[in-house]
């Protein structure tokens, strides 16, 4: 292997930047020269490539969003579409990628190393933290710290009205974010994808905090939440009490951005240089990830073949000891 192309594709998520710094620099100190791609697949297609230098990645560990701009392509889904995008690899010298994203990102970097003899390794990127080969994906940690601030935020104005807030926050089909954020946020109850909690579950749980004269109320529903969304959820609530002045927050896209924390800073790091290794000692088709304390890689078949149930049993037993 002498050169690597590096890019970010699908959603973007804070750390990002952090692994296309330690990608870069990991392998100039390897002395292996190294190609940025803009636009992930389509920049591929189109020939969008860059030489990157040390100097490039400089002052980007601490920068949300990716440099390297991220796109969804659908062309990449068809054959000459990636015909077209591995001649432009090809021509550019590029012999090895290193891809940033979530399973799209992996699917679409599975089906080219199969067709054409490129090896590739991929880091898990997106703050839904829903990928199978890591305990935690780039973005995750970011993404529950700003959640969290948000809740302190509503809790200060809900606590002055006695209010009760439904707060949606992301996740796709993942209750990650709402259970972690949920804990840290000392929220009263929290709805998510994986366990089913039937409206008159929460009517019941609201009740009792009642009977217990909570000041305020924060509700987290996970948008993969089956209870027909956040609106649905506070309508039903509110025809059971009609007394309380609820609100409903959706968070949306603010999740996503920001600065990484330190957690994200530095598990994005420990990736980008783990997937330059593990590329340089011939091995390729797999994800790297972090299990415990330690760096694994996951074949890309069994990545994306098994879909965790990733949510901590033991944290659901403890949100709902904390609610009483
Ligand atoms: P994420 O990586 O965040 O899951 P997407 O699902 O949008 O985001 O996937 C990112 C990109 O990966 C897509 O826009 C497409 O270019 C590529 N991709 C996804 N699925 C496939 C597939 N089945 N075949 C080829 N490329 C794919």
């Amino acid at each position: 292997i002498n050169r690597i192309g590096v890019f970010t594709s699908g959603g973007d998520a804070p750390g990002m930047n952090a692994a296309i710094r330690s990608v870069v620099r990991t392998a100039l100190y390897e002395n292996k020269k190294v190609t940025g791609i803009y636009h992930g697949y389509q920049g591929m297609i189109d020939g969008e490539f860059i030489d990157m230098t040390s100097r490039s990645v400089s002052s980007i560990i601490n920068k949300g969003g990716t440099v390297l701009k991220s796109a969804r392509c659908l062309d990449f889904k068809t054959k000459e579409g990636r015909a077209k995008a591995y001649g432009n690899i090809k021509r550019e010298g590029i012999d090895a990628l290193v891809a940033i994203g979530g399973d799209g990102t992996f699917t679409g970097a599975q089906i080219l190393s199969q067709e054409y003899d490129i090896p590739v390794m991929c880091i898990p990127g997106t703050i839904d933290n829903d990928l199978y080969g890591s305990d935690y994906t780039l973005g995750y940690d970011t993404a529950n710290n700003t959640v969290i601030d948000a809740i302190d935020k509503i809790r200060d104005t809900a606590a002055s009205h006695n209010r009760v807030f439904f707060v949606e926050v992301m996740g796709r089909d993942s209750g990650c974010i709402a259970l972690q954020a949920g804990v840290g946020g000392g929220a009263e109850a929290i709805l998510l994808p994986e366990k089913e909690t039937a409206i008159v579950e929460l009517i019941d749980l609201l009740e009792h905090a009642e009977e217990r004269n909570k000041s305020s109320m924060i509700v987290i529903i996970a948008e993969g939440d089956k209870n027909g969304g956040v609106y649905n959820v506070a309508k039903h609530v509110k025809e059971k009490f009609e007394h309380f002045d609820i609100k409903v927050s959706i968070l949306g896209h603010l999740q996503r951005g920001g600065a990484p924390s330190s957690f994200d800073r530095v598990l994005a790091t420990r990736m980008g240089y783990t997937a330059v290794r593990e590329l340089l000692k011939g091995n390729s088709g797999a994800t790297v990830g972090i299990r415990g304390i330690d760096m694994i890689t996951t074949p890309l078949d069994e990545a994306l073949n098994n879909r965790e149930f990733k949510l901590n049993e033991e944290l659901l037993e403890i949100a709902k000891v904390m609610s009483f």
